[in-house]
């Protein structure tokens, strides 16, 4: 008798709104590749908000200069309660509204996959000198920084957002295993990847990876996503989750280098930034 195996992928879905003074930043972003595919599978819906659109009076002022003086204008309140009002209706209070700020909770993988455990998000993009307090106290429920360094608006900083947790969506990228082997995913940076020509410019690449051997394979790729995580982000390590085989090649590298004349070369002969292991 014939077994069929039939292999089936759960599918996600999401719903992004996003609220800011400058739509028309956003065309190219969502417009092309991932995003773009997403959207055309019915992954991912995407709805731009103009903050403008919720402001009142003939001006449709949406900024206003601060109390206690200083320089740079403010983002004020009334437009930005009436837009997360207007958009999320009876859905208020049960989805995430995001705001972005360099104030917020630093943005990571593990907060992407978190987001991505929902169904709707709400992002509000900042301008200007920044967003008066009362909408960081008492209309976000998340704060997100993309980075300790001040962009001039929270648009990129909600590009970032969306594509990160689009690709986490199940179904938005065709293989779904893809995600778990990203720099971060585990808490350490990817193994370095090759493809054709096998030498190139003199650049081989590395025997394992042609040899067929799988096991021998997997092992080098974690060996050398310990190694580069080790190189170039060793704060990363105390918090990966590590078995007592990577502890003994971490234990192995910091030996190497320790017999290394100077003692801050490693074995591939350039300064590096890793410093001793963190302790168990
Ligand atoms: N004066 C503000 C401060 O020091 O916190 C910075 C205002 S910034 C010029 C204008 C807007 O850009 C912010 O309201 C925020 O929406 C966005 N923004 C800038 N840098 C960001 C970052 N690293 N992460 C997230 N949003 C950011």
């Amino acid at each position: 008798m014939a077994v069929r195996l039939v292999v089936t992928y759960e599918v996600g879905f999401m719903h992004f709104d996003i609220l800011t003074l400058f739509p028309g930043l956003f065309a190219g972003v969502f417009e092309e590749s991932i995003l773009k595919r997403a959207r055309e599978a019915g992954l991912v819906t995407i709805a731009l908000h103009n903050i403008r659109d919720y402001a009142t009076g003939r001006h449709r002022v949406t900024d206003d200069a601060p109390y206690g003086g200083g320089g740079g204008m403010i983002m004020k309140p009334e437009p930005l309660f009436a837009a997360v009002e207007a958009v999320l209706g009876e859905q208020l209070g049960s989805v995430p509204v995001i705001l972005l700020t360099p104030k917020g909770r630093l943005f990571t993988q593990r907060v992407a996959r978190e987001l991505s455990r929902q169904r709707r998000l709400l992002l509000i993009c900042g301008r200007y000198e920044g967003v008066d307090e009362r909408v960081h106290r008492y209309l976000a429920t998340d704060e997100i920084s993309i980075g300790d360094y001040v962009l001039a608006g929270g648009e990129i900083p909600a590009m970032v957002v969306v594509e990160a947790v689009t690709r986490l969506i199940p179904g938005v990228l065709g293989d779904p295993g893809a995600t778990f082997e990203d720099s971060h995913a585990e808490g350490l940076l990817e193994y370095p990847h090759y493809t054709r020509p096998p030498v190139f410019r003199g650049h081989a690449v590395p025997e394992v990876l042609l040899s067929g051997h799988h096991a021998q394979i997997v092992r080098w790729r974690r060996q050398q996503a310990l190694r580069r995580t080790w190189e170039q982000r060793p704060d990363l390590l105390s918090s990966a989750r590590l078995t007592d085989e990577d502890w003994a090649y971490l234990r192995q590298l910091q030996a190497e280098q320790e017999s290394q004349a100077g003692g801050n070369c490693n074995t591939l002969g350039h300064e590096t930034e890793a410093t001793d292991l963190p302790t168990l």
